[in-house]
C-alpha cells in the first residue's frame, strides 16, 4: 500500500544545520548536534547489528526517559526494528504478560522497574552499557531507507479501560503526528521541547519529540517529573524552553510545587491532553498569564486534535479540545452510523496518515477499532459546534442512562472539581431499581479540607440537572489511577462488586 520511504528528519536536518542543537540529555549534560545526533543513530544500529537484532525484531525498553532511548528508537527505525518501550512503573506481573506479547529480542533496562523476568530468547541489557557500545562504535554502512508503512513503533494503550494493547506505529504515523501537531502547536526550527513525560506513552515518545526533530528544533530530555524541578527549568532563561505537553494532573503539580513563576515562562503555551481537563483549570491558567492549549490524542492516532494558541479563543471555548489537524479527517456519528449535527454528541472517528495501521496480536481488537471504511472508531463521545471547535464529553463505555437521561460522568467530575474541599473526582453509573442507572461519586478531598456529602449534593444541585446529580457519594483516601493520572474506572466498579 506504501510504495513512499520512510522520512527520516534527522538525516534531513544533519545535512541541511548540522550544527545545530538538536538533543540534550538533561540527567548527564550530553548534547547532540544534528550531525552528532544522526552519527550516534548510525553508531547504535552498528552495535544493535552486532547482537544479532534484524528487521521486525523488538527491542524493549523499560527504562525511564533519557537521550540513549531516543537514539535507540531513530535508530529502530533505520534499521527496521520495532522499539517497544514498556511501562517501567507496572508491577512485575503486568510486564512480564506484556513481555511475553511483544517477545523482544534484546531489552534495554535501567532498573527502574519493580522486577521482570526475560522472556526465552530476550537478551537483557542494560541502558547504560548500551550506551558506553554505542558511543565507541565505529558506524557501519548506511543501510536502505525503509518503507514507511512498515511497523517501527509497539505502544501500549494507558490500560484505563481494560488491559494495555499493543499499537503498531511506522515511520509514517510518527512523521504525520509530528506535522499535525506542529501546525497545531506552532512548532519551528526555533522551536525547544521539554520531553518530559514517558516514552512509554504517546505523549513521550511521539508528541514530545517528533514535532521538533521534524521542524529541525531541539528536544531536551528529562528523565521523570519533579514538579520543583520542571519549574527551575521552565523558568531558565538559557534553556528557553518553547513547547511542555503534560497531562492535567502534571499541570496541577506545578502550581503546587515551590518555584511557580509562570511569568518568567519562555513557553508558547502549556499543552496538555491525554485525559479530560477542565474548562475551571484552563481560564485558571490564562488567568496567569498561560495559554493551556488542549489537544486531543490517543495512543492509536497520536495528535488528533488541539486548540489554537489564541488565548482569546481559548478564553471562549474553555474545555475544547481545539480543531482537527492538517493530516486529519474526522466525523461525529450516531449509532447507526450516520453523522450528527452541529451541537448533538456522538462517537468520533478519524482517518488520516498518523493512524495506525492495527493493534499488535489482537485481531478480534482490530476489527473493532475500524469502520468497514477504514475509520478508527476512538471509542469517545464528542460534540463539535459550528464553528468546528470539538469537546470530548466522555469515553463511550463510562456513559450511563439514569431514567432514560443520558449522563456523561466527566461533566460531573469537572463540577465537583471546582469545589475547594474536592481534590480529584470520579464517577461511575451503577444499577438502580429505580432509574435504571445512577452516578455514584468517589471523591478525593483537598489536603486539609472536610467535604460533607450533603454540602458536595448540594453544589451538584445548583449546577447540574436533577438526573445528573449522583446518588451516592463515597469519601476516599485514593483512587486508583494509571501511571498518567487516568482513572481506572473498572477498578472502581470492581470495588462496588462484593
Ligand atoms: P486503554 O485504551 O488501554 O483503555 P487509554 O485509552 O487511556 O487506555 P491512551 O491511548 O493513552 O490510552 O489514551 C487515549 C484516550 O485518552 C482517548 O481515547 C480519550 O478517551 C482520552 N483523552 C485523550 N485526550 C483527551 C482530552 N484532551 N480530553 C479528554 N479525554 C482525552
Ligand atoms: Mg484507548
Amino acid at each position: 500500500m506504501h510504495d513512499w520511504l520512510a522520512p527520516d528528519p534527522v538525516g534531513l536536518h544533519a545535512q541541511a544545520r548540522p550544527d545545530k542543537l538538536a538533543l540534550v540529555d538533561l540527567a548527564s549534560g550530553r548534547r547532540w548536534t544534528y550531525r552528532a545526533f544522526d552519527r550516534a543513530i548510525e553508531q547504535a544500529r552498528a552495535v544493535l547489528d552486532a547482537l544479532g537484532l534484524r528487521p521486525g525484531d523488538r527491542l524493549a525498553a523499560i527504562a525511564r526517559n533519557s537521550a540513549d532511548l531516543v537514539i535507540a528508537q531513530q535508530a529502530c527505525l533505520r534499521s527496521g526494528l520495532i522499539f517497544t518501550p514498556l511501562n517501567w512503573r507496572l508491577a512485575a506481573a503486568e510486564l512480564d504478560a506484556i513481555l511475553a506479547d511483544c517477545t523482544p529480542a534484546l531489552i534495554l533496562a535501567d532498573g527502574s522497574a519493580a522486577g521482570f523476568t526475560a522472556p526465552a530468547g530476550a537478551r537483557l541489557m542494560e541502558v547504560a552499557a548500551f550506551a558506553a557500545r554505542y558511543q565507541t562504535a565505529a558506524p557501519g554502512p548506511r543501510g536502505p531507507a525503509r518503507n514507511a508503512g512498515e511497523p517501527c513503533v509497539i505502544l501500549y494503550t494507558s490500560g484505563t479501560s481494560g488491559l494495555p494493547k499493543g499499537v503498531i506505529l511506522t515511520p509514517q504515523t510518527l512523521f504525520f503526528t509530528g506535522v499535525n501537531f506542529g501546525v497545531l502547536g506552532q512548532v519551528s526550527a526555533h522551536s525547544v521541547f521539554l520531553a518530559e513525560s514517558p516514552m512509554f506513552h504517546v505523549i513521550g515518545l511521539v508528541t514530545s519529540i517528533w514535532p521538533a526533530l521534524v521542524q529541525g528544533g531541539t528536544v531536551l530530555v528529562s528523565s521523570g517529573f519533579d514538579p520543583a524541578i520542571t519549574n527551575a527549568r521552565l523558568a531558565d532563561r538559557a534553556l528557553a524552553i518553547t513547547h511542555y505537553f503534560c497531562v492535567p494532573q502534571m499541570a496541577q503539580a506545578l502550581r503546587d510545587a515551590p518555584g511557580f513563576a509562570p511569568e518568567t515562562w519562555s513557553l508558547a503555551a502549556l499543552f496538555t491532553g491525554g485525559g479530560p481537563n477542565p474548562p475551571a483549570n484552563i481560564r485558571w491558567w490564562l488567568e496567569h498569564g498561560v495559554p493551556m492549549v488542549d489537544g486531543y490524542g490517543m495512543t492509536e492516532a497520536g495528535t488528533i486534535l488541539g486548540m489554537p494558541l489564541d488565548p482569546a479563543l481559548i478564553g471562549a471555548h474553555a474545555g475544547a479540545v481545539g480543531q482537527a489537524g492538517p493530516a486529519t479527517a474526522i466525523r461525529i456519528i450516531d449509532e447507526e452510523g450516520g453523522d450528527v449535527p452541529d451541537n448533538a454528541a456522538g462517537e468520533i472517528i478519524v482517518k488520516g496518515p498518523h493512524i495506525t495501521p492495527g493493534y499488535w496480536n489482537r485481531p478480534k481488537e482490530h476489527e473493532s477499532a475500524f469502520t468497514r471504511d477504514g475509520w478508527l472508531r476512538t471509542g469517545d463521545i464528542a460534540v463539535r459546534d459550528a464553528e468546528g471547535f470539538v469537546t470530548i464529553v466522555d469515553r463511550r463505555k463510562d456513559m450511563f442512562i439514569s431514567g432514560g437521561e443520558n449522563v456523561y460522568p466527566v461533566e460531573i467530575e469537572s463540577v465537583l472539581a471546582e469545589h475547594p474541599a474536592v481534590a480529584l473526582a470520579a464517577v461511575i453509573g451503577v444499577p438502580d431499581p429505580r432509574w435504571g442507572e445512577v452516578g455514584h461519586a468517589f471523591i478525593l478531598l483537598a489536603p486539609g479540607h472536610e467535604g460533607s456529602e450533603s454540602e458536595l449534593r448540594a453544589h451538584c444541585e445548583a449546577r447540574l440537572a436533577r438526573f445528573k446529580v449522583p446518588k451516592h457519594f463515597r469519601i476516599v483516601e485514593d483512587l486508583p489511577r494509571t501511571s498518567t493520572g487516568k482513572i481506572r474506572k473498572n477498578r472502581l466498579r470492581e470495588s462496588l462488586v462484593v
